[in-house]
């Protein structure tokens, strides 16, 4: 007997010809919470994946392109659902106290958007988002590098580190300025990388990654999120 992992109702799992011929894994979640996750649909940006009218580029991602210090960091950045407030509620619980288990709710769509983003030429190594070390003891797992292991756990690098935010205010301001990248690197890559994050907000975090890791000889950076903020 299988519950729901969010509401706790029972599932019962309908038995078509399909389902008898062909095993299938029960789904972790019932139906009516399956229908408050929205996936991203329709036209978006085509940087950010964010829902945009005509499909073009949104004005944060203009923005990004304008600017010859940040443009062409991230190529591409793939989302899978919509920020409302269920994912909000879920990404609490999830996060900070620490409920590792809710990656099983997403673990069979990241899995299937993962492999369509996959081509002959296209086999990137998985890389992401560390967390600081006190960060990483506090949660004690990092959510992103669960979304990754859902894709492909023998193509996972960890080529970052990122500093903690103490060490980061105890930089004067004159330091803070000239090196706001949070991420140090530990070994280069030169193959495609594909960054994995919970969440695309503004897309500093990525480009910053994206920035050491091809200033360190990776020729190109896409990124994959949960849920576009
Ligand atoms: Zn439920
Ligand atoms: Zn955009």
């Amino acid at each position: 007997m299988t519950h729901c992992l969010w509401c706790d109702i029972e599932i019962i799992p309908q038995i078509t010809w399909e389902t008898f011929l062909i095993y299938q894994n029960p789904s972790p979640i019932c139906e009516k919470c399956d229908s408050m996750l929205q996936l991203l649909q329709g036209t978006r940006c085509l940087i950010c994946n964010r829902e945009h009218p005509s499909g073009g580029l949104c004005f944060d991602c203009e923005r990004w392109e304008q600017n010859p210090q940040t443009k062409g960091l991230l190529t591409t950045n793939h989302s899978l659902y919509t920020y409302n407030d269920s994912m909000k509620e879920i990404m609490a619980k999830w996060k900070f106290r620490g409920d590792y288990v809710l990656i099983q709710m997403f673990q069979e769509k990241i899995n299937k958007a993962y492999k369509k983003l996959l081509s002959k030429s296209y086999q990137p190594i998985l890389v992401p988002i560390p967390l600081s070390e006190e960060r990483s003891k506090e949660r004690g797992f990092n959510q992103a590098e669960a979304i990754a292991e859902c894709m492909d756990p023998k193509r996972i690098q960890h080529p970052l580190q990122r500093i903690t935010s103490e060490k980061q205010s105890k930089k004067t301001r004159y330091d803070r300025l000239h090196s706001q990248n949070p991420f140090t690197i530990q070994h280069s890559i030169t193959q495609p990388v594909l960054l994995i994050d919970d969440i695309y907000t503004t897309g500093s975090t990525l480009r910053q990654a994206a920035a050491i890791l091809k200033s360190n000889g990776c020729p190109e950076v896409r990124s994959f999120t949960l849920i576009r903020g």
